[in-house]
């Protein structure tokens, strides 16, 4: 697809900061990078970016319709790549009102937006325009262990206000295709880990525990098992997706890597243990302690990446041993930037069971 200008939302954040380096730095594009800069958007994750003259950053809402109009009205993408969102399960279980707001009221605003600006484009650029929707395979619900992972045609099942918000944003965006003729693709992928993470999700969770020496708490058992995606596969397989994916489909994608929780953790630990070990001698997995389950916390999430594989021929490059070696050594190398999170008024206690997937 002959594309040059694409617009992402969410792009200040951990997966849309990756996306936008990308397709700015690797792939040649033009990006509008629309971000209301939460507390998960951050500008020091498009630091490599500063000054480049095909990134241009707005500060907007999603859900805000005047700006988006003015956004795609000045900027006339190819092409849009929605990622804005609210992200963490455990903060959509304490106040749910946001990721109502923004994952479908936001969404719904932004999809008229486009609707509008898709309909006066010339028919030449019309037919190439995709809009992009980002999703989570939390949209399926719940797989019990040794049951078949999740195929595109797995039905809708989610538990959590955060899953539940996405799994609405998911059949906008399809409605707005059937009803409207908006050529979408969306992607419901596995939980993603990598650079640039904010320090609330599991993996950073326990990379700062296991530097600073603290306890490094895992939910209930620890049985739960997700399926991990390199936020740099998971990047590559956007933008493939948006080249070369059929209108109106659905793609997942996933890592080729199920773990439990708790052997994560303990990978991470032992990953520690050679490259920075504890003071005291005692392997980091020492400190593991099980803290109370998430409510509804669901057991096992796993993609069936068949489809991404036949019909567009990506497969994800990373495996657990080197994608969680290159992430443990990204933290250890960029104290900076998570230290600058930390230091900015947020603490990981705030999260009381620390970490979520
Ligand atoms: P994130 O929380 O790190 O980033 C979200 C970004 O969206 C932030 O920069 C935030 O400022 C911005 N944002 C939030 N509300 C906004 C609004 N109303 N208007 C404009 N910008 C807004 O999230 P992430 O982990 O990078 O996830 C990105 C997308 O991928 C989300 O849609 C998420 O549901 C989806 N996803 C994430 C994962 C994962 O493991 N992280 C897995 C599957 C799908």
């Amino acid at each position: 697809m002959d594309v040059r200008t694409i617009l992402v939302t969410g792009g200040a954040g951990f997966i849309g900061a990756n996306l936008v380096r990308l397709l700015v730095l690797e792939k040649g594009l033009r990006v509008i990078n629309v971000d209301k800069l939460t507390y998960a958007g951050n500008l020091r994750s498009l630091d490599e970016l500063a000054g480049h003259p095909d990134h241009l950053f707005v500060r907007a809402d999603i859900g805000d319709a005047a700006a988006m109009a003015r956004v795609l009205a000045e900027h006339r993408p190819d092409a849009i790549m929605h990622l804005a969102a609210e992200s963490h399960v455990d903060r959509s279980i304490d106040g749910p009102a946001a990721f109502i707001e923004t994952n479908i009221v936001g969404t719904f605003r932004l999809l008229a937006a486009t609707l509008d600006y898709y309909r006066k484009l010339p028919a030449s650029r019309a037919e190439r325009f995709r809009f992009l929707h980002v999703s989570t395979d939390e949209v399926y619900g719940s797989l019990a262990a040794g049951a078949e992972a999740f195929t595109e045609a797995s039905p809708y099942d989610p538990h959590s206000p955060y899953s539940a918000s996405k799994a609405a944003s998911d059949h906008l965006v399809r409605a707005w295709c059937h009803t409207y003729g908006l050529p979408v693709l969306i992607t419901n992928s596995s939980n993603n880990y990598g650079p640039y993470q904010f320090p609330e999700k599991l993996v950073p969770v326990v990379l700062i525990r296991a530097l600073e020496g603290r306890e490094i708490p895992v939910y209930g058992s620890g049985e739960h098992v997700r399926d991990w995606l390199h936020v740099r596969d998971h990047a590559e397989a956007l933008w493939t997706v948006l080249g070369r994916g059929r209108a109106g489909e659905t793609y997942n994608i996933g890592g080729h890597n199920e773990l439990r929780n708790l052997d994560l953790v303990r990978l991470l630990c032992s990953i520690f243990d050679e490259l920075r070990p504890s003071p005291d001698g005692k392997p980091h997995a020492d400190r593991i302690r099980h803290v109370a389950d998430r409510p509804g916390h669901d057991l096992r999430y796993a993609i069936d990446l068949r489809k991404m594989r036949d019909e567009l021929g990506w497969e994800p490059a990373e495996d657990a041993a080197t994608g969680f070696r290159k992430t443990v050594e990204w933290y250890l190398g960029n104290e900076d930037w998570w230290r600058g999170i930390l230091s900015g008024g947020y603490r990981l206690e705030r999260l009381g069971a620390g970490g979520a997937v």
